[in-house]
C-alpha cells in the first residue's frame, strides 16, 4: 500500500486515519477509525518495532477493520479501530509516553476507545486512564473486567458446543474426544470447562511442565505438539498459535470440528474452503474467541460493568455460531465467509435503523 493510502482507505471504506507525534516523549503512532456505524471505534493499542512507517500504518488499518467485524458479529455495539505506537516495548515505554498518548486519545473525544494489545499491559492502560476515560481492558478496581482469558475460554466452549450439536447431534460433550493444542491462559480454562462435562481430553503444549501440571489437575491424556492436530478425535481445538490449518496439516486432520481460541487459524482463506469441502465444521476464530472482548466491553454499557450481564453475553456465542452454521448451509458458503456476511448484515441493518433516528431527530 506504500504511497497509496487513499486507495486503501477507499477500498475498505475507512473513516479516519490519525497520526500523532510528540518530540519530548518520542511518541509516534497512528490511530485508525474503520467503521463507527455500531458505536465508537474500539481496539487495542499495539506497541511494536515496525520495519518502517508503512508497516505500522498498514497494521493499524488491517487490525482496525478486523475489530469492526469482531464486534459486529458478537452483537456488541462498537465500531472497529486500532492504535499503534512505533517503538520497542522493552526499551521505549515511559509514564510520560502513555500519558501523552492518553491526552491524544482524549482529544478524539470518544471517537476511539483504546485497550491492551501486543506490547502493552493492563498497567499501561491504567496510566492512559489517568488522562482519558476512553479505555477498556482495565483491572476490576478501575471499573474494568480484569483478567479476560477465562471468558475467552467460556466463549470457545460455547462455540464448541454449538458445533457439536450440528456435527454430533448433541451439545453434551460427555465422552466426546477433544484435542486441545496449547494450555496457556485460555487453553487451561477451556480444559476446565471440558473436564467438568467429562469430555475425553488430550492436550499438547511446548511447555512440558505446564502440560504435565494441567494433565494431572484434570486427568487428561498428553500428546506431542507435532501430532495433536492429527489425532482421531471429534474436535480439534487450536489454542496456541495461528496458521495451524495449512497445506501440510489439513491432509492429516481426522476431526469433524475445528474450534479454538487461536487468532488466524487458517493459514490462507483457501484452507477455510478446504475444511468445508472435507466436511469439517470450522468455528471462525473471531467468533469463537470473542468472549473476552465481549465481557471486557460490558463496562461501556449504561450503568457500567455488570459481571452477570457480561457472562450472559459471552454465552450467546452459542447462538451466534448456530446462526453462522445456518447461513453457511443456506447460502452454501464456508463458515469463515458466513461470519463476514453475518457481521456485514448486522452493520447494514443497524446502520439503517440509525439513519432513521437521525432523520427523526432533524424534525425534533
Ligand atoms: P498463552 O500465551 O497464555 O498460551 C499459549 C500456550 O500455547 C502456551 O502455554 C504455550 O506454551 C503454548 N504453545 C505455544 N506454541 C505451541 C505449539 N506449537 N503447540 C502447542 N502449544 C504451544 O496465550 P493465551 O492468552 O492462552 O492465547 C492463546 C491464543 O488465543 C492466542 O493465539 C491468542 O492470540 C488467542 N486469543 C486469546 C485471547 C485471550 O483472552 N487471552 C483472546 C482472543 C484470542
Amino acid at each position: 500500500m506504500e504511497g497509496k493510502i487513499y486507495e486503501y482507505l477507499e477500498k475498505y471504506n475507512y473513516e479516519n486515519l490519525f497520526f500523532f507525534n510528540d518530540n519530548e516523549t518520542g511518541l509516534k503512532g497512528v490511530v485508525c477509525i474503520h467503521d463507527t456505524t455500531l458505536g465508537p471505534a474500539t481496539g487495542g493499542l499495539r506497541m511494536w518495532t515496525y520495519q518502517n512507517e508503512w508497516d505500522a500504518i498498514e497494521d493499524s488499518l488491517r487490525l482496525g477493520r478486523g475489530m469492526t467485524y469482531k464486534y459486529a458479529a458478537a452483537g456488541v455495539d462498537l465500531g472497529g479501530g486500532k492504535a499503534v505506537i512505533i517503538g520497542d516495548p522493552k526499551k521505549q515505554k515511559s509514564e510520560a509516553l502513555f500519558r501523552t498518548f492518553g491526552r491524544f486519545i482524549n482529544r478524539l473525544n470518544g471517537l476511539y476507545i483504546t485497550g491492551q494489545d501486543v506490547g502493552t499491559t493492563l498497567r499501561d492502560m491504567e496510566t492512559i486512564r489517568s488522562e482519558t476515560p476512553y479505555v477498556v481492558t482495565l483491572p476490576r478496581e478501575f471499573g474494568g473486567a480484569g483478567e479476560i482469558s477465562p471468558y475467552t475460554a467460556l466463549g470457545v466452549y460455547q462455540a464448541i458446543k454449538a458445533c457439536a450439536k450440528e456435527k454430533l447431534g448433541t451439545d453434551s460433550l460427555k465422552g466426546v474426544q477433544i484435542a486441545v493444542q496449547g494450555v496457556g491462559n485460555v487453553g487451561y480454562h477451556l480444559v476446565k470447562y471440558l473436564a467438568q462435562e467429562r469430555a475425553n481430553i488430550t492436550i499438547a503444549d511446548i511447555d512440558d511442565k505446564r502440560v504435565k501440571e494441567v494433565s494431572e489437575e484434570f486427568g487428561t491424556n498428553i500428546e506431542s505438539v507435532e501430532r495433536i492436530h492429527a489425532l482421531d478425535v471429534d474436535i480439534y481445538s487450536p489454542c496456541a498459535l495461528g496458521k495451524v490449518i495449512n497445506d501440510r496439516s489439513i491432509e492429516e486432520l481426522k476431526c469433524s470440528i475445528v474450534a479454538g481460541s487461536a487468532n488466524n487459524q487458517l493459514a490462507e482463506e483457501k484452507h477455510g474452503n478446504f475444511l468445508d469441502e472435507l466436511g469439517i465444521l470450522y468455528a471462525p476464530d473471531y467468533i469463537a474467541n470473542a468472549g473476552g472482548t465481549i465481557f471486557d466491553t460490558d463496562r461501556i454499557k449504561p450503568g457500567g460493568f455488570n459481571e452477570q450481564r457480561g457472562i450472559n453475553a459471552v454465552k450467546r456465542i452459542y447462538e451466534t455460531m448456530t446462526d453462522l452454521i445456518h447461513i453457511s448451509k443456506t447460502e452454501n458458503i464456508p463458515t469463515y465467509k458466513a461470519a463476514d456476511l453475518f457481521a456485514e448484515r448486522r452493520i447494514e441493518s443497524v446502520g439503517k435503523a440509525k439513519q432513521l433516528r437521525k432523520q427523526v431527530s432533524i424534525f425534533n
